[in-house]
């Protein structure tokens, strides 16, 4: 049996991988416990904290997991595909710079980060502030405003 590399992931992470969120955890101790093990199932999870969705969001945009960006989105802002496969950007990097409530306690959230990604070999950043709200113990992701 060959394997055909023709339908080969960009990005080939497993457990053992270093998150792709760059939280200096293994993938299975970080972000992978939140997402969805398929687009069947819900996570076995829910993210405790606005910072931890946000950290597992981005490792579905790194992924490719749109099931999961979608189940996460807020319905009121949700979109009704996302169609990263035919995204060229591709995530490299992601640092959070800082985080207001989004704790176990709050309701309401906001994590600041940069994201950067690289588009056709040219690098690229995104600063954004995140809001998020939790409904029925799951956090969501409400909308970003970006800072100048
Ligand atoms: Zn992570």
């Amino acid at each position: 049996m060959g394997t055909s590399r023709t339908k080969e992931k960009q990005n080939k992470i497993d457990s053992k991988s270093d998150c792709p969120c760059q939280s200096g955890l293994l993938f299975q101790q970080c972000c992978q416990r939140f997402l969805a093990p398929s687009s069947t199932q819900t996570a076995t999870q829910p993210a405790k904290t606005a910072e931890q969705l946000m950290r597992s969001r981005y490792c579905a945009y790194v992924l490719g997991n749109e099931t999961y960006l979608l189940q996460t989105w807020h319905p009121k802002t949700r979109p009704a595909h996302l169609n990263l496969n035919d995204s060229p950007n591709r995530w490299i990097g992601l640092k959070i710079k800082t985080t207001t409530l989004g704790q176990e306690s709050d309701s309401i959230g906001t994590v600041h980060f940069i994201a950067r990604y690289k588009t056709n070999g040219k690098a690229h950043k995104l600063e954004e502030n995140s809001q998020f709200e939790k409904i029925n113990d799951h956090w969501l992701y409400v909308k970003g405003d970006f800072p100048s």
